[in-house]
């Protein structure tokens, strides 16, 4: 480092004020400025960061001032434990949506099943995941071109061989899958007036699902059986209200699965 640089170091210390949760975030915009991992930031300790790393991070902690979401300033976050390009083309990968993934890899393993359709693949998070984690073979849709890009992107980072179709649910879709996953827009007319400003920024065909928000569940339960081999399982994320209103749509055997919060999070039918 040369002398001039050197005399540009400022000294930065996060504040050990701060609520837990703006000092995860904090951190994370400080280790994606200065090149560090956040578990190695302390609020003790004094970081030297240059007048350039301190001008970013003024303009990174701005846009998170304005409500944008950590994940889109970030522009990457972990969904079971693999990394994900995230950005405005589609939903950012939820933890609660772990569970449908966590479900579809128990029963891959359960019933030996190979063939798996995911659809409003989004960032292509379920689809990567399981791909790469069981070596079974994914087909992947969604109604979105954007979002289409960003999860290729995304199997491309992981390494993950997703074939990717433009589908507006089972339509572009062919053939018969074992297991098939979709976390569709579920938010009905009056969720999507109160949203979480973070949320704004998210697409909103990602999120709506309607008036009443059921609207995909609809399509699916009318178009899903020509595509369900016998056997096999589809698996949906729901909102946490809608348990009984989704499974009144399925004639097969449902089930429901809560998430870590207790919220019902996902819907199993399977074709016996
Ligand atoms: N779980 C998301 C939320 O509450 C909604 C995701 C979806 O519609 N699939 O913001």
């Amino acid at each position: 480092m040369t002398v001039s640089e050197t005399v540009r170091l400022t000294k930065l210390r996060l504040e050990p004020i701060a609520k837990e949760e703006s000092l995860q975030q904090a951190k994370l915009l400080v280790a994606a400025v200065i090149g560090a991992e956040a578990s190695a930031l302390s609020v003790h300790s004094w970081m030297e960061i240059n007048d350039e790393q301190l001008r970013i991070l003024g303009e990174l902690i701005e846009r998170r001032e304005k409500g944008e979401p950590l994940q889109y300033i970030l522009g990457e976050w972990e969904f079971m434990g693999l990394p994900f390009n995230v950005d405005e083309r589609a939903l950012i990968p939820r933890q609660d949506t772990e569970l449908l993934c966590e479900t579809a890899l128990e029963r891959i393993r359960n019933y030996a099943y190979r063939d798996v359709l995911d659809l409003c693949t989004g960032s292509g998070c379920v689809a990567v995941a399981l791909q790469k984690l069981a070596g079974v073979n994914v087909t992947a849709g969604d109604i979105s071109g954007d979002a289409l890009e960003l999860a290729k992107e995304n199997a491309e980072i992981n390494d993950a061989e997703v074939t990717f179709v433009a589908s507006d649910m089972f339509g572009g879709i062919e053939g018969a899958f074992d297991l098939i996953t979709c976390n569709p827009p579920y938010l009905s007319g009056k969720d999507m007036e109160q949203l979480q400003k973070e949320i704004t920024f998210e697409p909103a065909v990602a999120l709506y699902g309607g008036v009443d928000g059921l609207d995909a569940y609809r399509k699916i339960a009318a178009e899903y059986k020509p595509h369900l081999k016998p056997g096999g399982t589809l698996l949906m994320e729901i909102g946490s209200t809608q348990g009984e209103s989704v499974s009144a749509l399925f004639s097969g055997r449902t089930r429901i699965l809560n998430d870590l919060s207790g919220n019902p999070r996902v819907l199993i039918v399977e074709n016996i």
